[in-house]
């Protein structure tokens, strides 16, 4: 089992919203690393890097993550916390991250992983941070372990000024090469924006690349953390699902006049083909299946194959009306009618 969490720092506006779609087409979320002031006047850029870019402001980050996509925090006004007095440190984060409470729908600080601006921080930092959030982003080869219930330490790499695609390409080749582990890469823009930028054509390449690799999961880090957690079936595998646990993709209607729809858990990020059919003169007539599709399956997935792919299946959930069921398993032969 390889895990990878690409994070994308400091809020480039054009490059968020181009990573967001290009991680949404591979049927995957993205993790946004924010700066709580850093689209405001005030904020003053640290660096070339910084200065030109427009950044984006809560606004979209609401709306990134209503679409999917992870936010954690980076700072209050990007300080590197390895040159500061541990008071004020402290003080920036824990404004950070109120800040974040009031702007980000949902945001809690103990479920978040803060990631430090240029990953630096020192020894009383890192053992004072975990009281405050779930883990923290810090400085490393970038390879850990898989995530745990006790872990609060995140190891990560990144590369600049310059492209940084061979880079992560080479570190994607190091994990791949290990029996198993977690890649936690930083990046920041897209092309010609930031600080070590990453090609969008290589992005998308590279997801192409891990989504067909069965073993290879691809998530943000509060997800992947959140994963080790939960119990041995996530929400996803527990019937009633509800709507708010998944992000949905409407794929189209078929020759049955079914809807087809993939549904990915925010939990664990596994990817659900839904289909269902209708007939609005007929009561009790709502009717749907729903199996898991592979991750290198879900960008192929058409209307037109729904219905024989979920009848090869070896087992499914059904439900609706028609059932009078919230869900239940089926097990094969599966036939929808
Ligand atoms: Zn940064
Ligand atoms: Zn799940």
């Amino acid at each position: 089992m390889h895990l990878v969490t690409l994070g994308f720092d400091d809020g480039f506006l054009k490059s968020n919203l181009k990573i967001a779609e290009i991680f949404e087409k591979h049927h995957l979320a993205a993790c946004f690393n924010i700066i709580a002031i850093g689209h405001r006047p005030e904020y003053v850029p640290p660096d070339p890097y910084q200065a030109g870019p427009k950044k984006g402001d809560f606004k979209l980050w609401n709306e990134l993550q209503a679409r999917g996509h992870e936010i954690q925090p980076h700072g209050y006004r990007h300080a590197n916390k390895a040159n500061l007095p541990l008071g004020e440190s402290q003080a920036l984060i824990r404004d950070c991250l109120a800040l974040f409470q009031a702007e980000l729908a949902g945001f809690s600080p103990k479920e978040s992983v803060f990631a430090f601006p240029y990953s630096t921080t020192t020894p009383e930092l890192e053992q004072w941070l975990p009281t405050e959030v779930r883990a923290f982003r810090a400085g490393g080869t970038g390879l850990n372990p898989l995530p745990h219930p006790q872990m609060n330490r995140l190891g990560t790499t990144g590369f600049g000024p310059g492209n940084c695609d061979q880079h992560l390409d080479e570190h994607v080749a190091k994990l791949l090469a290990q029996p198993s582990g977690w890649l936690v890469y930083t990046g920041h823009g897209l092309d010609d924006e930031g600080w070590g930028p990453l090609s969008a054509g290589y992005l998308d390449q590279l997801l192409g690349r891990l989504t067909a690799i069965p073993t290879v999961n691809v998530l943000p880090p509060g997800a992947a953390l959140r994963q080790c957690q939960r119990p041995a079936n996530c929400k996803c595998e527990t019937p009633p699902f509800l709507f708010a646990d998944s992000v949905e993709k409407e794929i189209g209607t078929d020759s049955f006049g079914a809807t087809v729809s993939l549904h990915r858990c925010k939990c664990c990020g596994k990817t659900w083909l839904k289909y269902l059919m209708e007939e609005a003169h007929f009561t009790k007539s709502g009717r749907w299946w729903r199996v898991a599709v592979p991750g290198e399956v879900c960008a192929s997935v058409t209307a037109k194959m729904a219905r024989p792919f979920i009848e090869q299946q070896p087992w499914c959930f059904i439900g609706g009306s028609y059932f009078e069921s919230t869900g239940k398993l089926q097990s094969s032969p599966i036939k929808i009618m």
